[in-house]
């Protein structure tokens, strides 16, 4: 490792760290050390990681907030990189807002929200940045961020290319996307609104989360996507699954499509725990539930 750190030194001027935990940027807080953890300075410092990674093949995986995230107990053999600096959020003189993936949702939302653009209220309660939530096509109330999008910047060794909306493929909380490929800004055309009322449906979005998710522990969001047709909360619910127990890991009381971290869980826990829920809600239902998070790294 000294030796590949020396050649990604040599080019890149962010932080750089080695065996960096990730549980300490999972919302679950489990996950194993990444070999190397990068965060660029600037798009051209991510240019010189991704294109010096890819020459020595290192694998690599951008980590946003890590809100919908699952990494392995034995972490990540490669390089995480966080695109925390490369936040840019601006509304240009056409009305059209241009954001940089490492910028948070939450910001996103109130810059919308303070220039009276309506269309990503929806967004102010889903935590993560705008990379995490585009990789996953994020929604909640009926909306999602696709609806809104007009095109996409992708970056890989190569370079930088605009994406325009209608060559991408994406659907329900997810987006087709080249592995090599890293999410680097986006473009939205947004409808003018009065602040007043884009600010009031954004109290009701976060009300409505107050309401069905007062979920104490680390969780992230939603574990299983929605089957077709129906709701993964009930399916578990109906199972009688609430408040099953792996090691630290356990099927919220709260929200019955939250795993939680009662504390000491392991990212095996929740593996563990995801195959028995999925096992019981098929005997119980016929239905196969998947999961929305994303898992990744090494047993
Ligand atoms: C309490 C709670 C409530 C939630 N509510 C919702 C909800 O209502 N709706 C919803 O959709 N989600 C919800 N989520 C899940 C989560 O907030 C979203 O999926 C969010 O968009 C994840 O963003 P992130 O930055 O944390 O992504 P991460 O978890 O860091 O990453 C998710 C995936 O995206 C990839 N990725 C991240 N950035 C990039 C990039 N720039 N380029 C390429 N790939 C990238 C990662 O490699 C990973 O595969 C919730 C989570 C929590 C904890």
């Amino acid at each position: 490792m000294d030796r590949i750190s020396t050649a990604i030194r040599a080019v890149f001027s962010g932080k750089l760290l080695h065996q960096e935990p990730l549980s300490h940027h999972t919302s679950l807080r489990v996950g194993g050390p990444a070999d190397l953890f990068a965060v660029p300075r600037d798009r051209e410092d991510l240019q010189v990681l991704v294109k010096v990674l890819d020459e020595l093949q290192i694998p690599r995986i951008v980590i946003g907030g890590g809100y919908n995230l699952l990494v392995r107990d034995a972490g990540f053999r490669g390089c995480a990189i966080s695109l925390e600096k490369i936040n840019h959020l601006a509304v240009r003189q056409d009305g059209v807002i241009s954001a940089e993936a490492g910028g948070r949702n939450i910001d996103l939302a109130r810059l919308a929200e303070v220039h009276g653009l309506s269309g990503l209220e929806f967004l102010i309660g889903i935590p993560g940045s705008l990379g995490g939530a585009l990789r996953m096509n994020a929604g909640a109330h009926g909306g999602e961020i696709f609806d809104n999008l007009t095109s996409l910047e992708l970056l890989d060794a190569e370079g930088v290319r605009n994406y325009e909306k209608k060559s991408l493929h994406y659907g329900y909380r997810h987006l087709q996307l080249e592995p090599n490929k890293i999410i680097i800004a986006a473009n939205f055309k947004l409808a003018p609104g009065s602040r007043e009322t884009i600010a009031a449906a954004m109290d009701d979005c976060l009300q409505k989360r107050r309401d069905a998710q007062q979920v104490r522990f680390p969780n992230a969001g939603s574990f299983f996507r929605n089957p077709p047709g129906r709701t993964a909360w009930r399916l578990i619910d109906e199972a009688g699954l609430r408040g099953l127990t792996v090691g630290g890991a356990q099927v919220s009381e709260v929200h019955a499509n939250f795993l939680v971290n009662r504390g000491g869980a392991t990212a095996t826990d929740f593996l563990q725990l995801a195959e028995m829920v999925k096992e019981k809600v098929f005997a119980a239902s016929g239905i196969r539930l998947e999961e929305e998070v994303r898992i990744t790294g090494e047993d």
